[in-house]
Order: C-alpha cells, then structure tokens, then sequence
C-alpha cells in the first residue's frame, strides 16, 4: 500500500481515540530530560513500535553541550511540622521544579515562599517549573493554595537524585526506496502535560506505526526525545544520517482546539515548507503558515546556521500561545480526540506531498491530446467535475520535465490530492511518463 491509498483509508475516529488513549496512558509519568519517567515513557511507545532506545552516558560532550547528570525523583511534600501533606508530589508531579535538588528541612513560611511558585492570573492551575542548569529547589502550586498558607513553620522534603547516569532517546526507521530520509521528531521531556509535549509523541509513534510496512519513496526516521539536549546529542552522534536528511517535521501541540500552525525552516523555500503551506492552504481559514524564528521545539537545533536542515515544525496553536500552555491546565481535558486524528490527517497529507511530488513528461505535446476518446473527460458535469478536468489541463500542460506535481498545484490553486490523481490517469493512459526518481532531488 501507498500513502496515498493509506490516507485516504484512514478512519479519523479510530485514529483519534487510539492517539487520545496514548496520551492519557502517558499522562502520569514524571517525564524530564533524563531519568525514569522519560525511559518508561520511551519503553511504553516501544510496544507499540520497536523504538532502538539509546542511552548516552552523562557527561558526554555533545557539540557545546554536556551531557547533564540523571534526576531521579521519589516523593516530594510541604506539610505543616506533623501535619498532613499540603503539596504533594503523589497527587500532582507539576508540584516539585523539574530537576529539583533533594531537600529535607523545616523552613519558616517566608523562607518557603522564596523556593514557591504560582499563577496569580490564573490561581487554579499549578503552574510547570524546570531548573535544568542551576541547582535550586522548588514547588509549583495553585496561587489559591499558596494565598492560604499561614505563618508559621513548614517542613518541605523532595527525596531526589541528580547523579551520573544516562540521557535516553528513542529512534526508529522505516525504509523506502530512497536513501533520502524524512524527519520526524517529538519532545519527550515533559511530566504531566498533555498538548505539550504527550500529544506529539502520540502523533509521531502512531505515524510511524502506520507507516510500517508501505510501499515508500523516503526512507522515514523518527525521534523520540527530550527537548534541545536530546536534538544535540543526537545531531552530534549521527552526522551520516544528517546528510540523508532531505525534509523534516517537528510535532508538537496537535491536540487543541485552534487551527493548524506550520512554521517553515529556516530556509523557508524548502520542500516541506512548500507541502505544507500547500497543504494549510486548502484547510480553512484557521490554519496558517508562519515564518521561521529561532525560538520553539527542536527545529531550533536542525535549523541552527551549521546544519540548516529543511525542517519545519507543524502544530496546532504555537507553544506559548494558549492559556493552558506549561499549566496543570495542560490536562487530559484540553486536548480532544478529533483535533489530535485532524493532525494526524495533516501529517500524512504532508507526507502524500513529499511521497508523490515527482516530474512528469507530456508524451503528446503539440496540440492537446483527445482526452474525451480516451474517457478521461467526466461523464457528468458540475462543479467537481470541472476541477478534476482542471487538473487534468493542467497537468498536460506543465509537465515538460521542469515542473513537479507540487509546482503545478501552486500555480494551479488546486489541491494537491487533485493533481496527483490527473497525474495518476495521465500516467495510465500513456500520456504522460514519470521522470527518473532522484534526477530532481534538490540537495539536502
Ligand atoms: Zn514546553
């Protein structure tokens, strides 16, 4: 099967409930760049697709990084001396700092107030607090719950490790008939938050899961990782594959309600920014392509001047720009089964792009070729049927070995799936015949 023949088979809502169901599986491990909630993470998405799970020893140089220490986390409370748990770990892993110190004292309430943080403009939710790179400690709590605390002593404790240890990423590959790879990566790195960060690594496990088994053009890689030092560490340890990459996509925030996003590379004029512009253009007014900006999820790495890679990041609405972003907000209730199988949709609409956007030459070129003998004119009229003879002109007329299905499309303003398909009849009936594969390919 094709990816073709696969997107246009998929069943939305089965893909939606499988890809919800991953992430609410997720929801509870206490991800961060390294330790155990990221290998369980990593070991639960392996069963679904044999992932190679790598483990890079810390203190590892990677490019002008190092390799940080791995946190471990067990427990960690504020409680009146004695008392009961006020801020508990159990109930919520936002509650303590992401890469938090151990610490085991009685501290007045004005010394705890100095390690607490919260949300006043939004005193419900817990707010999500790292401090990867300096040694502190730290608890995050509803700005409610800090308001009421009262004078007094308090006993905080975070029973935590950071040692020598490892920083672990999943990877896998699906091989097409190209050495030319397609990227696809996802942040692994966050505790209980469900667009940023769980909805992706849905998305991308569950891409790559469908993905096995197709007839493919690319060859297809996936990334499952922490966020910045994970991109590091892999693009310090596979420069090879670096040079294979000719498209990429970065997945993150696929399960809200706002429309689609995609970022372009940096180079901004890439194949995957063309697909996916094209793509969004088709799909509401809602979605839109914006420019690139060195800010965001790991197209920051892949898109930084020494690599440059034609990576583009596709998302629903951008980190940072929804309330909910980086808050115990960020829950199972925010993001929804139909906005996360939308993407999924997306993806593979993309990837259709990247899959079928080859060169054609027109094998009866002087004077239109009589498509009515051949029974490619529609039987019916209306306004459908007016576009796919549509495509069908313009596909004939275009395709002198210089212009792709892609650039067609553009120049069409028909949709891509239109042009394709005039393509894929043309192609049948003799009147038109593909280029050689990779002829064309513009470098990496
Ligand atoms: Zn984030």
């Amino acid at each position: 099967m094709r990816l073709t023949e696969l997107r246009r088979a998929i069943d939305e809502p089965a893909v939606g409930a499988a890809l919800y169901d991953l992430v609410r599986d997720l929801y509870p491990f206490c991800r961060s760049i390294t330790g155990p909630g990221l290998r369980q993470t990593l070991a639960a998405l392996a069963a679904r697709v044999p992932l190679t799970i790598h483990e890079v020893p810390t203190g590892t140089e990677v490019l002008d990084w190092t390799v940080p220490q791995e946190w471990t986390i067990r427990d960690a409370y504020i409680r009146r001396p004695g008392g009961e748990r006020i801020v508990d770990f159990r109930e919520h892993n936002l509650h303590v700092m992401s890469y938090s110190t151990a610490v085991d004292a009685t501290v007045s309430l004005q010394e705890l107030k100095g390690h607490l943080f919260s949300l006043p403009e939004h005193p419900d939710w817990i707010p999500y607090r790292t401090s990867y790179y300096a040694r502190r400690w730290g608890f995050c709590l509803s700005h409610r719950q800090l308001s009421e605390l009262d004078d007094g002593e308090y006993e905080v404790r975070i029973d935590a490790d950071l040692a020598p240890g490892h920083l672990s990423y999943g990877e896998y590959v699906v091989p097409g008939a190209r050495e030319e790879e397609v990227l696809i990566t996802a942040h692994a790195c966050h505790p209980s938050l469900a667009n940023d960060n769980l909805s992706g690594l849905a998305l991308v496990t569950l891409l790559a899961e469908h993905l096995t088994g197709l007839e493919l053009r690319y060859s297809y890689r996936f990334l499952l990782m922490p966020g910045t030092i994970g991109s590091i560490t892999w693009l310090s340890r596979n420069q090879p594959a670096v040079e294979r990459i000719a498209h990429g996509l970065v997945a993150a925030c696929v399960g809200d309600p706002g429309g689609l996003t995609y970022k372009r590379s940096r180079r901004g004029d890439a194949e995957v920014d063309r697909a996916a512009a094209q793509v969004l253009r088709h799909r509401g007014a809602d979605a839109k392509t914006v420019d690139f900006s060195p800010y965001g999820y790991d197209e920051r790495q892949f898109c930084s001047p020494g690599f440059n890679l034609p990576v583009g990041s596709l998302t629903r609405t951008p980190h940072g720009q929804y309330p909910q972003y980086h808050t115990s907000a960020d829950d199972l209730g925010f993001v929804r089964p139909e906005h996360l199988a939308d993407s999924f949709t997306a993806y593979l609409e993309v990837l259709e792009i990247l899959e079928g956007n080859r060169r054609y030459e027109n094998l009866f070129p002087r004077g239109e070729p009589q498509l009515g003998r051949r029974g490619l004119y529609p039987a019916t009229g209306g306004p459908q049927a007016e576009i796919e003879t549509l495509g069908l002109l313009w596909v004939l007329n275009l395709s002198d070995g210089g212009w792709s299905l892609l650039d067609i499309a553009e120049r069409a303003g028909l949709a891509f799936d239109v042009i394709a398909r005039a393509a894929d009849a043309l192609a049948k009936h003799g009147l038109i015949a593909a280029c050689p594969d990779g002829a064309d390919s513009e470098p990496a």
